[in-house]
């Protein structure tokens, strides 16, 4: 029943036939159908005397000469002859025809296509002898059956062809597949590394058994083995370089028959790396190029994307250190401030270990370390031309050290003592004039990106106007509090002092000093040396006192000395130095009388106005005991 089924079932593909077309084809066939045919036919005795050969419109394929004993070969010119002869005929007319010469004859039998019956190739039978009867019928009979072999073979060869499309169809469309879901993976990645990581999947999975490398233009640090720095050392025999540089495929085989091919990764903007893949012998399909190719572009745009993202991402995120570090810089004007927190801040935003700020003290020409966070380093002081700082301070140009131990252009005190290798740093301005100098490092070599480098120059202007603006503030301040002829406090500035101790302090000091007699001093010598005789008692004064003290210029002639937790005691004897100096020590010679007042913290009242008031009352008295001497008020 099945078998019936079955017979009924049309084979389609006995109905294909060969074509004109199929021509170069037919000689192999033609080989391969005749040994099926002589191991089938071998039992045909009758057909042992001769040789056979078969031809096709071209040309002769084959002398087949089996079943004849070797040395009974004919000889090969005359079969040549009678096969110019026969096998013509055979193609052109359709029949059987023969042909004889010296004692040998040749038949020609023409193979028919089955569907239309035109000759597509003759079997010739060349043997010596006188020929049988029944010979020609038996070799018709032979050329049938040699026939059916033939489109046996064809069919073979056919279906193994269909297969074959078949596969590679399947083949295609899982590819497609693949790549699709590829390419969709690839567009949902929005870090760079992350594409990289599912590119690099996609191909494994892809093409299993490949290995797949990565060669990326830009410096790109991710651990992952299979991607690597790009390199263009003997790009004539490298194929990456190639790719790269010529930006299309580049293919190669080994010796050993591995083939290593490799396709720019580029996007919209630029190229940005290579893709190279290694596979074994045999594993390569000249059809997947396409989807090879379509998957490079895929990255290439992907990964385009990515760092694009990141980059404005960390654009964002520079513009908003820097707005957030501006705005804390300008809210402070005190230097040391300004310092210590560019310190901290540098340490965050570069993940750095160490940081240094030196400022240039014009007075001492020395950078002095104003801030950091390595304690050995605080108030360290360098000459100008020392270290780094010095190469800043001499160049006026930022630097970048990716290796220390490496490239060693200076010694550095910072770098040796924290053992650092990576280094960032650079100049503060102020007015065009290096004034301080900024240093970020880190123990680990090639720690700093050329980002970063960019990023400490932008903070380090913003650093420089920060210090401009709290130097511009403290001359301010310095000249407000400062009596010009002088060079001692203002007496505001005494007083807002003396205001803030009394609250702090358990106990202080006043002295007035006024000059004896300074009319005279003007009328007899001109106001210009009064003025001498001012600056030479303010200057005897300024030397007699501690670092704490204040002295100011009360007004006129008159000044005053705050000494802060001194008692009238040890008050008294400074103002006996004071006066016994000024005695000696003026030119032309002037005197002083002082008087001197104290507060305590047990006061009934404390403030500035009584302190004065009864200093006053003492320089009074003192003026009336004749001068030149010192009186201790109430
Ligand atoms: P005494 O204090 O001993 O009573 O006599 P005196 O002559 O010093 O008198 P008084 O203190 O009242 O005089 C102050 C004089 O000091 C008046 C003024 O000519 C002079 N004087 C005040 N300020 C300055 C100054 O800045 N430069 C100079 N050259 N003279 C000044
Ligand atoms: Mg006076
Ligand atoms: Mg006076």
């Amino acid at each position: 029943m099945i078998n019936e089924r079955m017979a009924k079932l049309p084979i389609w593909f006995a109905n294909e036939d060969i074509h004109d077309a199929d021509e170069p084809y037919l000689p192999s066939l033609l080989e391969e159908s005749f040994f099926r045919w002589r191991q089938e036919a071998s039992g045909l005795v009758s057909l042992r005397m001769g040789q056979f050969g078969i031809y096709t419109r071209d040309v002769l394929c084959h002398a087949f000469s089996d079943f004849i004993d070797p040395a009974d070969q004919l000889d090969a010119a005359i079969c040549d002859r009678l096969a110019r002869e026969a096998v013509p005929d055979a193609f052109s007319e359709g029949v059987t025809s023969k042909a004889s010469a010296e004692g040998c004859h040749a038949i020609a039998i023409p193979l028919r296509r089955r569907s239309d019956n035109a000759v597509f190739a003759v079997l010739l039978y060349t043997f010596a002898g006188e020929p049988d009867a029944s010979l020609t019928g038996e070799l018709e009979s032979a050329a049938l059956h040699l026939r059916s072999c033939f489109y046996h073979a064809f069919e073979q060869l056919y279906v193994r062809d269909l297969i074959q499309q078949q596969y590679r169809k399947d083949r295609e469309a899982n590819h497609r597949d693949a790549l699709f879901l590829a390419a969709k993976r690839l567009y949902d990645q929005i870090d760079v590394s992350s594409v990289l990581s599912e590119m690099l999947a996609s191909l494994e999975s892809l093409y299993p058994n490949s290995e797949i490398h990565l060669y990326l233009s830009q410096d790109y640090v991710d651990g992952d083995p299979r991607i690597k720095p790009l390199a263009f050392k003997n790009t004539a025999h490298d194929i990456v370089a190639q790719a790269f540089l010529e930006s299309k495929p580049a293919m190669e085989h080994e010796r050993d028959g591995t083939m290593r091919l490799a396709v720019p990764m580029t996007g919209k903007q630029a190229a940005y790396g290579v893709l190279c893949m290694t596979l074994a012998r045999g594993k390569w399909d000249e059809s997947d190029m396409p989807a090879f190719l379509l998957l490079a572009d895929t990255a290439g745009s992907a990964f385009e994307n990515a760092k694009l993202y990141e980059q404005s991402n960390l654009l964002i995120n520079e513009l908003r250190l820097i707005n957030e570090m501006t705005k804390r810089l300008n809210q402070s004007l005190r230097l040391k401030e300004i310092f210590q927190f560019a310190t901290s801040e540098l340490l965050t935003i570069f993940d750095a270990d160490y940081c240094c700020v030196l400022q240039l003290d014009k007075t001492s020409n020395e950078f002095v370390v104003k801030s950091s966070n390595i304690p050995a380093m605080a108030s360290e002081h360098f000459s100008p031309e020392y270290g780094f700082c010095g190469m800043i301070y001499r160049t006026k140009e930022p630097l970048i050290i990716s290796d220390y131990w490496n490239t060693r252009v200076v010694t550095s005190k910072l770098m040796d003592n924290t053992g650092s290798r990576s280094l960032i740093a650079a100049p503060i301005f102020v007015d065009g004039e290096v004034v301080g100098v900024i240093l970020v490092t880190h123990k680990i070599a090639n720690f700093f990106s050329y980002d970063n480098y960019k990023l400490l120059q932008v903070m380090s202007t913003h650093i420089g106007l920060a210090v401009a603006n709290a130097s511009l503030h403290a001359e301010v301040r310095r000249m407000v509090i400062t009596d010009t002829l002088t060079g001692l406090h203002a007496r505001h500035y005494l007083n807002e002092q003396i205001q803030s101790r009394q609250r702090k302090d358990p106990f202080g000091s006043l002295i007035l000093v006024d000059i004896d007699y300074f009319k005279r001093i003007n009328d007899t010598y001109g106001h210009q040396v009064g003025d001498r005789i001012l600056i030479q008692v303010s200057s005897i004064i300024s030397s007699s006192i501690r670092q704490g003290d204040i002295a100011a210029r009360w007004g006129g002639e008159e000044l005053a000395v705050y000494l802060p937790g001194i008692r009238t005691e040890q008050a008294l004897r400074i103002a006996e130095r004071i006066r016994n100096q000024v005695a000696e020590e003026t030119d032309p010679t002037v005197t002083v009388s002082c008087g001197v007042s104290e507060w305590t913290f047990d006061n009934e009242k404390i403030s500035v106005e009584s302190l004065f008031y009864r200093a006053d009352m003492a320089l009074y008295e003192a003026k009336n005991k004749g001068r030149n001497c010192i009186i201790v008020g109430e």
